[in-house]
């Protein structure tokens, strides 16, 4: 029996669509992982949706000259898409306005409220003037009271480096409008972190597998926890739950209080469709259950450490004690994976400084699979790394097109000339029985390293065994056996019984691929099930319609495991896998994001 397994896969905020550095953080790597986990048996829920409060899309809002609410309708949509595109295999994609995450947020507050991890207090704040509403610390700019750098940070100077108070700066001004903000005194709930301190500890030094720098990361920010606010003067958001907050239009839960406790709300919406309200406590509160959680590194602290204490303080397993609240006592994450950054030309992929490279315009003109295999082959797995089209290209055209897609074509090709059908092999030699032991030893190198978030060695392996393909296929020589065809129909097969292991291996990274190797094999069915977006009624706001990302993915036919071709089986003429790319792109880039400006 295997564990089942969560995948909690970070909310991408509803302020614009997606570029291919925020899918190389969270998207990517957690599809790899999660189709991994269910071709190996396992059962997968993986969810995620898009983050909708708080002030970065209220700031896209007001940029936009529309409302919140209209703002979100309309990049929900379009992450949707792009992530649909790409072939993210969530079971529910949803979003943090539906009126089950409002109730699963207020209702797992309660638990934290009842057993004492929330406590309020008066604070000074910044506000903007013309609207009430909270200025976050980094939207208020100022010159530094240190070095006198006049484009300090409410919270850090860039230029000197010192941590800040916006309280400090002199010249205070609002990033958003130039306004100078007001500080004033303001009650907020904050939720209690030190007193998780001691839980923390014992919890993230029993983390063996994490990527060293996470845990390093987080170990690091343990000494000193203090109270941290979870509600802002802002009007768009989750609404507070307690006598005395909850008609105060601009008092809501803090944006990343709200989302993190997305991963539960999305579970249970995800029951509650399936018919069995109470299937996603088969991933949550079994001890059995392992949750995986994919992010880019900006986003470790809360994954790390405020999402777990907020598990800790509704299990009532804090310092103050308590009682499990109404879901029971919920499972920490088992594994918090956090890419580096993607960057472009050594800078942050940056939709304001139009170094962007948009998932949309990508899929358009290359397909998923490219962006998919360059991510994890040379994705920012531990280390930042630039995206240049000078790599891209030299992946797709040697390692996608050359290796892989010429392996298939032509050991297809051949068959089909020469039988019509996946010939039948006699006695094996030892090149052939070696050949195929390395494709069925590799089933177990390449899971190790998917299971443990080694995508970029689970990739390496995975394309040795077709080297080693294309290797015994020169040595071989089957189009030089005209006059000893059961030797070639022998070399034949066995070259297709290691192109079928081959594409299994590399179904999690390319699946939509997967499906046409899987076709010309004279497969039928589906090998690799994709998402799609569906628009459904909010389960509880009548009228209130949501485009989702769902899938079928227990119909697919995909295992993790070498299974025998059949011979005899008709095969038809190949059509080419990939297409080269022309060089000259490498260079010069496509039209809509050129290199070099
Ligand atoms: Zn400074």
């Amino acid at each position: 029996m295997s564990n089942p397994v969560l995948t909690a896969v970070a909310w991408p905020y509803a302020n614009g669509p997606r570029h291919i550095g925020h899918v190389s953080g969270f998207g990517v790597p957690s599809d790899v992982f999660s189709r991994y986990m269910r071709m190996a048996g396992h059962k997968v829920l993986m969810v995620s949706g898009t983050d909708e409060h708080g002030t970065p899309i209220q700031v896209q809002a007001d940029n936009e000259g529309s409302t919140p609410r209209e703002t979100v309708d309309k990049y929900a949509r379009q992450i949707n898409g792009d992530l649909q595109g790409l072939g993210l295999s969530y079971d529910l994609f949803t979003r943090t306005t539906t009126g089950n995450h409002y109730k699963v947020v207020q209702d797992l507050f309660l638990g934290l409220w009842k057993n004492g991890y929330v406590v309020e207090k008066t604070q000074l704040g910044a506000i903007s003037p013309s609207t009430g509403r909270t200025l976050p610390d980094r939207y208020i700019e100022g010159t530094c009271p240190i070095c006198g750098y006049e484009s300090a940070r409410g919270d850090q100077c860039d230029n000197c480096g010192n941590q800040l108070d916006p309280a400090d700066l002199k010249n205070p001004r609002s990033k958003i409008n130039g306004e100078t903000p007001e500080f004033v005194e303001t009650e907020h709930l904050f939720l209690d972190l030190p007193a998780f301190t001691g839980a923390l500890g014992n919890y993230l030094s029993s983390r063996q597998d994490w990527r060293p720098n996470v845990l390093k990361f987080s170990l690091n920010l343990l000494d000193d926890l203090k109270p941290r606010a979870i509600t802002r003067d802002l009007d768009w958001g989750v609404p507070i739950p307690l006598d005395g907050w909850r008609d105060r239009p601009m008092k809501r839960f803090y944006v990343w209080f709200d989302a993190v406790i997305g991963y539960l709300s999305a579970s249970v919406e995800w029951a509650r469709r399936s018919g069995n309200d109470d299937a996603w406590q088969e991933f949550w509160t079994n001890p059995d259950a392992q949750g995986y959680y994919f992010m880019g590194k900006d986003n470790i602290v809360f994954h790390s450490l405020i999402w777990p204490s907020l598990l800790l303080g509704q299990n009532g397993a804090g310092d103050k004690g308590g009682e499990p609240g109404a879901f029971g006592t919920l499972n920490l994450p088992t594994e918090v994976v956090s890419s580096e950054f993607l960057k472009m030309s050594g800078a942050k992929f940056s939709t304001s400084r139009g170094t962007v490279i948009y998932v949309h315009d990508f899929l358009r003109e290359f397909g998923p699979d490219s962006l998919r295999y360059f991510i994890s082959v040379a994705g920012p797995e531990t280390q930042d790394v630039d995206f240049t089209w000078e790599e891209f290209v030299r992946r797709v055209n040697f390692e996608l097109a050359n290796e892989w897609g010429n392996l298939v074509n032509r050991s297809i090709s051949m068959a089909h000339k020469n039988v019509g059908a996946i010939p039948t092999p006699t006695a094996l030699t030892a090149e052939d029985e070696a050949l195929k032991a390395a494709a069925r030893d590799a089933f177990g190198v390449v899971g190790g390293h998917l299971r443990s978030s080694r995508f970029k060695q689970a990739a390496s392996e995975a394309m040795r065994v077709v080297s080693a393909a294309n290797k015994y296929l020169s040595d071989q020589e089957p189009w030089k056996r005209k006059d000893d065809p059961a030797r070639r129909d022998t070399i034949l097969h066995t070259a297709l019984q290691v192109v079928a292991d081959a594409n299994t291996l590399l179904t999690p990274f390319l699946p939509h691929s997967a499906q046409k190797v899987h076709e010309a094999l004279g497969g039928k069915g589906v090998w690799a099930a994709q998402p799609e977006v569906k628009d459904v009624e909010d389960l509880d706001v009548p009228g209130q319609i949501n485009p989702i990302l769902t899938g079928d993915y227990a119909g697919e036919q995909a295992r993790w495991e070498s299974v025998p071709i059949e011979a005899g089986r008709p095969l038809e003429k190949p059509t080419p896998l990939f297409t080269k790319l022309d060089p000259k792109l490498g260079e010069t880039g496509p039209d809509w994001a050129p290199v070099g400006d």
